[in-house]
Formats: C-alpha cells, structure tokens, sequence
C-alpha cells in the first residue's frame, strides 16, 4: 500500500513537473535531491533537474512513439522496492566472467530508449545509485521481468529455469 502511495505520488510529481517546465523539481529541491541522490543537500545536484525534465518527457515520448512494448513492462504499483533482480526469477549466466557486483563496461539497461540523464559515461557509473527512484523503479531490480531482460538483451542476467 506504502510502495502504491508513493509511485502514485512520483508519477504526479513527474507530470506536475512536465506541466511546470521543469520548475517544480526546483521548488522541492530539498525532496528531489533526497528521492533522486539519497542527499539533501540539493545544491550539489542542481545541474540534473533541467537534465531530468528534458529525459523524462523524451522518455514518455520515445515510449508512446517507438517502444510501445516496454508500457507492459511498467512495474505494479505495489511493487516493492529492490535493490537486485529477485533471484526466484534470475540467475547471473555462468558466461559472465565479471564479480557479481560489476557489469563492466556494459550500460544496457541504462541506454537502450535513451541515456539516461544520470549515467556519468565517463566512468560509466550511476549517480542516481541507491536512491529512491533507484530502488523503487526499474533500476535496482533491473531485470525486472522477462519481457525487459529480453528488450535490453542483458549479457548478465537469465531466467531460472
Ligand atoms: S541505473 Fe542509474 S544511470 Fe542507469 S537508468 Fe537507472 S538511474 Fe539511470
Ligand atoms: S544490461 Fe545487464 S550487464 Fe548491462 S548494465 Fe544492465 S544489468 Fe548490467
């Protein structure tokens, strides 16, 4: 119900920011900083608001224009926030030859519609890491189905059998 409640709640505030041109992140910086960046001192991540606006309405128009198969990947609102794959579901592929906390060069799933606004490519690390958003959205859980461990074509990951 919690998880349900607070999606509901970043979807609104995704929109009522869409509507304002970006401007309402910045009048609840403190609260954008700490749901994107896990810190509340918003000043030092001023630079990815604006950032943010134009990934968000370029993602929502790069879905409904080209990628309509990923709006049935959209997570249940009551999902829980997660900070791995459920491993029920997946396995890392004996073929990966990395330690299970690295993906190496790989950024997949942080690129296939766009690059994401919070991927630092030149250490092809993420800043949003650990973060709400992070955990709560398809990021921590990543690959949060089959039908997107198929999109993304992950090098890493593969179904239980
Ligand atoms: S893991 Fe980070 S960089 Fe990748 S899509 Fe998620 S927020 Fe963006
Ligand atoms: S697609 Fe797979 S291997 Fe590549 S960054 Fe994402 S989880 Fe890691």
């Amino acid at each position: 119900m919690l998880s349900a409640f607070f999606r509901l709640m970043s979807y609104t505030i995704v929109v009522i920011n869409l509507v304002t041109g970006g401007i309402f992140l910045y009048l609840i910086a403190p609260y954008t900083s700490y749901f994107f960046f896990n810190d509340l001192r918003f000043w030092k991540y001023l630079k990815y608001y604006h950032k943010y606006f134009f990934y968000s309405a370029s993602y929502i128009w790069a879905l409904l224009r080209r990628e309509q198969g990923l709006i049935k990947t959209v997570l249940p609102l009551t999902s829980p926030p997660m900070d791995r794959p459920d491993p029920a579901l997946f396995r890392i592929t004996k073929h990966w030859n990395l330690p299970a906390d690295s993906c190496g060069e790989c950024n997949r799933c942080c690129t296939f519609v766009l690059d994401c606004c919070f991927l630092d490519k030149s250490k092809n690390q993420c800043v949003a890491y650990g973060s709400l958003f992070w955990k709560y959205f398809n990021c921590g859980r990543f690959p949060s189905s089959q039908a997107m461990l198929n999109y993304v074509k992950c090098p890493k990951y593969e179904m239980q059998n």
